[in-house]
Parts: C-alpha cells; sequence; structure tokens
C-alpha cells in the first residue's frame, strides 16, 4: 500500500453523457470564445424531472494565472451555481477545455477533482487539439 494518489482515470463512453442538442451549441461557443485560454461551466440536470438530457450549461470565467493552461473557477459565481444548483437535486458536470492538448484529463485536474468530488456526477473534457471546428471529449465519471 501506498499513500500516493491515483492519478490516472478511465474515460466513460461519451455515448453515455446525453446533453439537449438545443444546450450543446452553446457550451461549444462559450469554450471556442475563450480559445486559447481554458473555458469552464457546469452541465446540469434536475433529478426530480425525467429529463435524460443534461439540459442546462452554465458558464464560469477562468480567473487562473495561466489560463491557457489551468482553470480556476471564478468563486463568486461558482459558489453561487453550486447554491443554486444543489446536489440533492441536480446531478452536475464539471465541463473544462484542453485548447492545445488532448482531452485526457490531467494529473493536476485529477488532483483538483479529487478535492472537490462529492460535488460532480463526473467531468468533460473538450479538447481544440485539432482546431476550434474539431473538438474532441473526454467523458470521466469516476477516479
Ligand atoms: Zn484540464
Amino acid at each position: 500500500m501506498t499513500n500516493t494518489p491515483n492519478t490516472q482515470a478511465n474515460p466513460s463512453p461519451i455515448s453515455t453523457l446525453s446533453i439537449l442538442p438545443s444546450v450543446y451549441p452553446g457550451m461549444l461557443e462559450h469554450l471556442r470564445a475563450h480559445y486559447p485560454n481554458e473555458g469552464c461551466g457546469i452541465l446540469l440536470r434536475n433529478k426530480r424531472s425525467n429529463e435524460h438530457h443534461f439540459h442546462i450549461f452554465e458558464p464560469i470565467p477562468n480567473t487562473d494565472q495561466h489560463p491557457q493552461h489551468r482553470f480556476y473557477l471564478e468563486p463568486s459565481v461558482y459558489i453561487d451555481l453550486l447554491f443554486r444548483y444543489p446536489e440533492a437535486s441536480w446531478d452536475r458536470i464539471l465541463v473544462h477545455s484542453h485548447p492545445f492538448t488532448s482531452a485526457t484529463i490531467s494529473r493536476e485536474d485529477i488532483l483538483g477533482w479529487m478535492d472537490t468530488q462529492a460535488l460532480w456526477t463526473g467531468w468533460l473534457v473538450v479538447s481544440f487539439q485539432n482546431g476550434l471546428d474539431k473538438p474532441t471529449y473526454s467523458y470521466y465519471t469516476k477516479l
């Protein structure tokens, strides 16, 4: 046994993630608008409805000092959203983009997720490595 945290995570099939078709373009537009910085936001699904799709996207500013390589969720926006969409009633997916690298979750991402694990149904990483018009995705539901 070791105390070294596991910094590998395996993606879930992207087909297991269902985003309402009308929400998807706005999410991508937000992430593209932040290029070459990482863009961030939350996808939401009401647990108490019969909604299958994640049907709301809420953008969050990235206020990291090195926003091309990392993200820091602007607390005033982020905390407000966590109260507006409490975990008891909402499935929440953290979304962020990788402007230059693959959609594989980074070691730093995993460490950040470990600190906030109870908040999230999953993480979606959107990569623009192949161009803004060719996004690729990785969806993670567990560490
Ligand atoms: Zn990342």
